[in-house]
């Protein structure tokens, strides 16, 4: 299955795609966590992003579409693979339409995950993630099972995103009203957006998810190119 998870940031994109990632076997893109791991290579476009980022706005299309497209042609996309954070332009929208015939392939479902501004803010200040292997926790609404330990990995050391403070929040979640939130209309033309009310707790979000992936795919979900 490919899938693209749309939503601002906070709503829970990550979450929920890393789990399908784990569940299925299918792989995670998540274009932010790319664009981290090439400023902290010291990289040129991660030297060209890092402000950017810090300041909440985006990273150009012509980086985000070249490194998107180098990702999907890797092997372990060949069963599939979940979009996260891209894309976050029209024009992003429309080069990934144009690399998809290319490749002979479709997008299954848009995962729309709802949530209000207020609850976004709360979200994106509690983040935090696991450094060794990713996983994401929250201060208050997800805590690791046993305090200071990954549940996934048992690492001890976690990191907080430079760019997760409320002076960029207002600024990530503008650019997400002006410049991402107009790509939905393009995929709801298609009949492929599925809405998810992104404000309840994480399981019944996942639930959420999984109903609508099941009635994308009644036969064999995940077992298709
Ligand atoms: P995104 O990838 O969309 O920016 P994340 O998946 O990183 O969002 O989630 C943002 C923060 O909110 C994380 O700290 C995560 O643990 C927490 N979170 C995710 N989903 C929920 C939820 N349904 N309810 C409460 N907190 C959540
Ligand atoms: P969030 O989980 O909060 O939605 P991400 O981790 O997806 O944030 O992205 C962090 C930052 O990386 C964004 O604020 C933006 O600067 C940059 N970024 C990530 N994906 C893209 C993209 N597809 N286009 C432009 N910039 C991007
Ligand atoms: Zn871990």
């Amino acid at each position: 299955m490919r899938l693209i998870f749309l939503g601002p940031p906070g709503a829970g994109k990550g979450t929920q795609a890393k789990r399908l990632e784990t569940l299925h076997g299918i792989a995670q893109i998540s274009t932010g966590d790319m664009l981290r791991a090439e400023v902290q290579a010291g990289s040129e476009i991660g030297r060209q992003a890092k402000a950017i980022m810090d300041s909440g706005g985006l990273v150009s299309d012509e980086i985000l579409v070249a490194m998107l497209g180098a990702r999907v042609g890797q092997p372990d996309c060949a069963r599939g693979f979940i979009l996260d954070g891209f894309p976050r332009t029209t024009v992003q929208a429309a080069a990934l339409d144009a690399m998809l015939v290319q490749l002979g392939l479709g997008i299954d479902a848009v995962l729309s995950l709802e949530v209000n501004e207020a609850e976004l803010t709360e979200r994106i200040a509690g983040r935090f993630t696991c450094r060794q292997c990713g996983t994401g926790y929250h201060d208050s609404f997800k805590r690791p099972l046993v305090e200071g330990i990954c549940d996934v990995c048992g690492s001890h050391e976690f990191v907080h995103r430079a760019d997760d403070n409320r002076d960029t929040v207002a600024a990530r979640l503008d650019a997400y009203r002006r410049l991402t939130a107009p790509i939905l209309p393009h995929y709801e033309r298609q009949g492929l957006v599925h809405r998810i009310d992104g404000m309840a707790e994480i399981d019944a979000v996942s639930a959420a998810i999984d109903d609508a992936l099941i009635s994308v795919d009644k036969a064999q979900p995940f077992t298709s190119n």
